[in-house]
């Protein structure tokens, strides 16, 4: 997404060039098949910007690149879209939501609160959600918030008989139901943030933001006093935890720069 007003939003370039914000998705390689943790935009959306809203083009302008999508980068890493058993999404959101229709018979994490919000959106919701994004009819797998614990987060094992570990950690805020995702790697856990925050500077110790991204995310709350608390306790995980979790969020372009610079396997 190429937004203008580079150094409000991104904090570098000139203030009247483009941003780079990416749709930072995550494939998990399990026994028994692939988990694919965001969607980003889809094929359709490529083919068809104009689905996802004349306002939201004109002010983000997403670059319609279907190589860039999900499917097709899951194509070039040498599987198949049916290998795509289970989605995960931090929320319903166009941006994360635009790729469900590539992959039709997989079923769909999220949580309940998230469904019911993207499924009856006031009107104050209704541009952010797109429901061309599921009139396939998606398998929906609702997980209710609470249960377990991890690190101080509420948390939901989602497979639990598959071999990757994986959990929801709702961070309300952003929407009614957008939830982290954490995932536990050999040694270390990562957390997909999803939007609870949009620049890696947020949940750093002391905390920053560009001014134009931090106006952004304040227009696009639901919640504004949940999102800043769960803001706060992610930049206080982050700083707790430094050597056994590790914080990703879903537009910082650097931060998906950097994990490609040192490739899959070490991620
Ligand atoms: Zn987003």
């Amino acid at each position: 997404m190429c937004p203008r007003g580079a150094r409000l939003i991104a904090g570098e370039g000139g203030l009247l060039g483009s941003a780079r914000l990416v749709c930072h998705c995550l494939l998990v390689e399990g026994a028994e098949g692939l988990v694919l943790v965001d969607t980003g935009f889809g094929l359709a959306d490529t083919r068809n910007p104009r689905q996802l809203g004349i306002p939201f083009t004109t002010v983000v302008r997403p670059r319609a690149d279907s190589a860039e999508t999900a499917i097709s980068q899951i194509r070039e890493l040498g599987f198949e879209p049916r290998d795509v058993r289970n989605i995960v999404t931090t929320h319903l959101d166009l941006d994360h939501a635009g790729g469900l229709p590539d992959f039709p018979d997989a079923e769909v994490h999220l949580l309940g609160s998230e469904l019911d919000a993207a499924m009856h959106p006031g009107w104050r919701e209704r541009p952010r959600y797109v429901a061309a994004h599921w009139a396939h009819g998606p398998r929906w797998a609702r997980h209710e918030a609470g249960g377990d614990e991890w690190f101080g987060f509420e948390s939901v094992r989602i497979l639990p008989g598959s071999d990757a570990e994986i959990l929801l950690i709702p961070l309300r805020g952003h929407t009614l139901g957008h939830t982290g995702v954490a995932i536990k790697r050999a040694d270390r856990w990562l957390l997909h943030c999803g939007d609870a925050y949009f620049h890696r500077g947020e949940v750093e110790t002391p905390a920053h933001c560009p001014a134009g991204l931090r106006a952004f995310q304040a227009l696009n709350q639901v919640d504004g006093e949940a999102r800043r608390q769960n803001s706060e306790r992610l930049r206080e995980l982050a700083h707790q935890h430094a050597d056994e979790v590790e914080l990703i969020c879903s537009h910082d372009a650097r931060t998906l720069d950097r994990f490609l610079e040192a490739g899959a396997d070490q991620m």
